[in-house]
């Protein structure tokens, strides 16, 4: 089995001891899996047997754009796929998408609780527009965040709006569609035009819910997933596994539905 984590975190060496203590302390117990660095990332791939990994960078300010794209050019292998991402209050979206998409990057990441907007407030509306013109996927935060309380800006019911607005927008929710609100992506969100990632949730998502929405939202609408460091890679292949029994599925959700999603072929290691 060829495994693609479509959702990891990573940070240029000289930021990533900060970024990692910074984060590690508003986010409870969880105790991270690398040391932040993409060469502790593939150390974990290679022990774990991932092939690819999705690196997924936030924009927390309009400027991070370009500094987020130089870096994610310098990083991009045949195992490691950078995620640019934009800002909201960025003016130039189209420009910008063209951008990332000229620099070979085959996705954008959206964490609305670091950029200060709900997923659908209507400031995002011109960046969801110029991406669906290109079909470039947009991995976004979805549910709770452990660093965030209660806020619901990336809840499930939030999406329907995003979805009625923009039809052919190619959006990933991670976190089996929202974090501690699986049973709110159940009622507003199954069965929609949407992927959903495994990310964060092993161990979280109860293996009954999981396997509900295997059922009702598709394997091949399911992507493998493990927020690493906030998750472990193999932690996150046993709670596929675990929810997913037949092997045909766990191809599509290990790698066959990303390699379509990035138009990659992932590497035999
Ligand atoms: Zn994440």
């Amino acid at each position: 089995m060829k495994y693609i984590d479509i959702h990891t975190h990573s940070f240029p060496d000289t930021l990533a001891e900060r970024a990692i203590a910074g984060i590690a302390s508003v986010s409870g117990d969880i105790k991270p899996k690398t040391d932040g660095t993409v060469s502790g990332l593939i150390r974990a791939m290679n022990e774990d047997g991932i092939s690819v990994s999705v690196i997924a960078s936030i924009a927390t300010k309009v400027p991070q754009f370009d500094a987020i794209l130089n870096w994610s050019k310098t990083i991009m292998t045949d195992r490691i796929v950078p995620f640019a991402s934009i800002h909201p209050e960025d003016v130039s979206f189209k420009e910008r998408i063209e951008k990332v998409l000229g620099s070979n990057i085959r996705g954008l990441k959206i964490h609305t609780f670091y950029q200060g907007h709900a997923v659908d407030d209507k400031i995002w509306f011109p960046l969801y527009d110029a991406a669906q013109e290109t079909n470039i996927p947009i991995l976004f935060h979805a549910g709770f965040d452990v660093a965030f309380a209660a806020l619901d800006q990336a809840h499930p019911w939030r999406f329907r709006k995003v979805v009625d607005n923009f039809p052919k927008l190619n959006i990933i929710m991670a976190h089996m569609g929202g974090w501690l609100a699986y049973n709110d992506f159940l009622r507003d969100m199954c069965g929609k035009k949407v992927m959903i990632d495994t990310s964060c949730s092993a161990g979280l998502c109860p293996v009954e819910v999981a396997r509900e929405i295997l059922s009702r939202h598709g394997a091949e609408n399911i992507l493998f997933g493990s927020d690493c460091p906030w998750g472990g890679q193999k932690d996150h292949i046993r709670f596929v596994k675990d929810f997913c029994p037949d092997e045909k599925k766990q191809e599509l959700i290990f790698y066959k539905n990303a390699e379509r999603l990035l138009k990659i072929s992932a590497p035999e290691i």
